[in-house]
């Protein structure tokens, strides 16, 4: 006999609330996941439509309390029967209860209301707020918050009252002599408030070169055969990639479907953000991960509605409830951020590839620097690869230097920057042109490494960096391996060896005292903290405050700067160090984006890495922008090793307040699976590399095949021990396949 648990209101709090029905005899073979149902509910005769969450063979209460299933409303395939049917596969993938999957996909509706945010706008034109703040200037003692107000409405021409008054500090006491002026007007924030209505539509839209309109060409083609496929457009930096999405999304809109465009949220930029806007105005919707859940409950009503045809933004608006979905765009779809951190860890690129699926849709992943995993799928002709291989206007690519560090010191520069960078960045500075400096931090936390020959201390057991803890030990975090602090560097014997402290800061003093006077900006976590402070930053670098902008990682995603002709890499084999097997990967993917920010406008670029590796194949590779040559040396890496894409990985966390539970509970599930005795690589149940985070201990367990399926498989082998067991009620226990952080 088969049952089914059936929800009859998606509200979200009532979630948990399901009831299970029979599934008569005949109607065994429609039921499935998601399908809509109407079912009768009390004992009044009252019948109501639900959905089928999940079937099983299994009642929960007396077989005579359960009542029949009295039909399956087939005729209508509903978005949220196919969302539904999405998070069941989400769940069925990567591991999670039906419930968090159902809150990955569905709205939250909540009951709060969304509280009615004041604006303030500016009512005069851009010459008479200009003519205004002249005639302030001109008066001996201008009251300073009045002319901050103007300046501000000057630039953003609307601002919510909060900002003004409690992020600026203004007293709203000028806000109110402005209203009496007539020169600004005070509105309740609207519901769905779309910000382009405000703003005027330049379409600013380029006939497309050759190798773009091949692409379009290409999958208009098979779209017209009604062929949807997965794309995989590999093209250059500053190829032209987002004239191709638009292009596609306006073919999109004229058959009166709709697309979904993923950007990472970094790069979710008031720059990218406009480009949409001004070509395609009112119907494009964005959302961001800051907003609210009733913000995003909004603007997935108005995508249900009709009200938008373009959605863009981060992995989560890969959910949005289109009815009539034509194409699902994923800019930078090499980007981490596309992965989840939070169960259900799912990746928006293989979601997206299966919601697409169910709606008949196409998908375009887009990338200068391809992950490895979708490279190799277009190889083997699961993607369709389509190459943009020149810049827009044939445009040249940045030439390139690359710096060997170690032949730096060795001729006596203890300074952070090379010659040759110091010599072009002398040269920029008197031209007037800018420069952007790219500190390469990642995975470097803690590790020490030495100035004279690169060298990072690795444990000798396991070849990852050991880390530095207190009292001058450095600790494996793979096998506990511990050692005292060396004095000199082991393979060298050189002093000069030490943990990696340098951080923008420093690098921002340096740049004073090798050119005095110069303007720079920087970019890091610190700078970055307020609401819109990324977004300042590059505005301002933009508008050319600036001679130089310093960064992290954060500086090198899809900004386009024409004046920038200069960028340099400090520190480029930083990411080569770190303790996971993508750092070869990442190292490309960051130099390559890196590099593609210089030259973009009509000047020809110069970028400098410096290295302590000029040798890794990651770092030349990236050098010369030759994708294939870095892929080419990564995958017979990948193959040997068994990493993915050659292979897959499932990685089990258990986490417990107390230790001796996790480590048991990681033992025991570590047992389970050898039990099985497969020829399945499976790890001993050791400590994670964080073994400890607010004072939750962490075990982990891994495991690599060749079948996902099969990894999948345990996976459910593993749920279903822990559902009828509860030996160990305080660990939980958390799948991530294909994990993309370290562990
Ligand atoms: P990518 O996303 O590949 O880095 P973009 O789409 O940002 O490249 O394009 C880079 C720049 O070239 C943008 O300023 C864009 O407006 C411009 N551009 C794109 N296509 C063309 C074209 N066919 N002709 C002229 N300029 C173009
Ligand atoms: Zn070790
Ligand atoms: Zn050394």
């Amino acid at each position: 006999m088969l049952f089914c648990d059936v929800i009859v209101d998606l509200s979200l709090e009532k979630l948990d609330k399901t009831f299970q029905y029979r599934v008569p005899n005949h109607l065994e073979n429609v039921v499935q996941e998601g399908c809509s149902v109407v079912i009768p509910f009390g004992n009044g005769g009252r019948t109501l439509n639900g959905f089928v969450l999940s079937l099983s063979k299994e009642p929960k209460i007396e077989i005579s309390r359960i009542k029949d299933i009295i039909e399956v409303r087939d005729d209508q395939i509903t978005i949220e029967s196919q969302m539904i049917r999405l998070a069941a596969w989400i769940k069925r993938n990567y591991g999670s209860t039906m419930n968090l999957a159902l809150k990955t996909v569905l709205p939250i509706k909540t009951k709060e209301k969304a509280k009615q945010e004041k604006e303030v706008h500016l009512l005069l034109s851009d010459a008479e707020a200009r003519e205004q703040r002249n005639l302030m200037l001109k008066k001996t003692k201008p009251s300073k918050y009045k002319l901050r107000l103007l300046e501000l409405l000057m630039e953003q021409r609307i601002i919510s009252w909060d900002v003004i008054s409690k992020e600026q500090e203004i007293p709203t006491s000028y806000i109110r002599e402005f209203e009496k002026l007539g020169w600004v007007e005070i509105q309740l924030k609207r519901a769905y408030r779309n910000p382009v209505k405000e703003m005027e539509r330049m379409d600013k839209s380029h006939p497309l070169n050759e190798e773009q309109s091949r692409a379009v060409t290409q999958i208009l083609k098979n779209h017209a055969k009604n062929i949807e496929k997965t794309y995989l457009l590999y093209g250059v930096t500053g190829s032209g990639k987002t004239e191709v999405y638009m292009h596609l999304i306006q073919k999109m809109l004229e058959e009166g479907k709709e697309t979904i465009v993923l950007i990472p949220e970094i790069a979710l930029t008031r720059q990218t953000v406009m480009r949409f806007y001004q070509r395609f105005g009112d119907v494009v919707s964005i959302m961001n991960s800051r907003m609210t859940p009733g913000e995003r409950y909004d603007q997935f009503e108005r995508a249900k509605k009709g009200d938008c045809k373009i959605m863009v933004g981060p992995r989560s608006a890969l959910f949005t409830p289109f009815q009539n979905l034509g194409m699902i765009i994923i800019d930078e779809e090499h980007e981490n951020s596309y992965k989840s951190e939070q169960a259900p860890k799912y990746h928006a690129r293989s979601v997206a590839v299966e919601r697409a699926r169910m709606a008949n849709a196409s998908v375009v992943l887009g990338s200068a620097t391809p992950s490895v995993e979708s490279y190799a799928k277009a190889m083997e002709g699961e993607y369709e690869l389509l190459r943009l291989t020149k810049r827009v206007e044939e445009r040249p690519l940045p030439e390139c230097d690359v710096v060997d560090l170690r032949a730096e010191l060795k001729s006596g520069n203890r300074t952070i920057f090379s010659r040759r960078l110091t010599e072009l960045m002398q040269d920029r500075l008197a031209k007037g042109e800018q420069i952007m400096l790219f500190l390469n931090r990642r995975g470097m936390l803690g590790t020490i490494s030495c100035r004279a020959c690169g060298e990072v201390i690795k444990c000798p057991h396991c070849d990852v960096p050991m880390s530095l803890h207190r009292n001058q030990k450095l600790i494996c975090h793979y096998c506990g391996h511990t050692i005292v602090m060396p004095k000199t560097c082991p393979s060298c014997n050189s002093p000069y060896i030490g943990g990696f402290r340098m951080g923008t800061e420093k690098v921002e003093d340096s740049v004073q005292k090798l050119f005095p006077g110069v303007k720079t900006l920087r970019m890091d976590a610190d700078t970055t903290k307020g609401k819109e402070g990324h977004a300042k930053i590059l505005e301002k670098f933009e508008n050319r405050e600036a001679d130089i902008l310093i960064g992290t990682q954060m500086i090198v995603k899809g900004h386009d700067f024409s004046n920038v002709t200069l960028v340099g890499i400090l520190a480029a084999d930083m990411s080569l160090n770190a303790n996971d097997y993508r750092g070869a990967e990442r190292t490309f993917q960051l130099l390559t984006q890196a590099a593609g920010r210089a030259g973009r406008g009509d000047k020809p670029g110069n970028v400098v890495i410096q290295t302590y590796q000029p040798e890794h194949f990651s770092i030349k590779a990236a050098a010369k922008q030759d994708y294939e040559e870095f892929y080419a040396h990564e995958i017979i890496y990948r193959k040997m090793l068994r990493y993915p894409p050659c292979a897959h990985m499932l990685m089990i966390l258990v986490t417990s307040p107390k230790e001796e539970v996790a480590g048991a509970q990681a033992k025991e599930i570590e047992k389970l699976i050898k039990d099985r005795r497969e020829r399945i690589f499976c790890s001993s149940a050791e400590p994670a590399s964080i073994a400890k985070i607010q004072d939750v201990y962490r075990y982990v367990v891994y495991l690599k095949d060749a079948e996902y399926d099969r990894l999948v498989e345990i996976k459910d082998q593993i749920e279903n021990y822990l559902l009828n067991s509860n030996r160990y009620s305080n660990a939980m226990v958390w799948f991530d396949f294909d994990p993309m952080s370290s562990f």
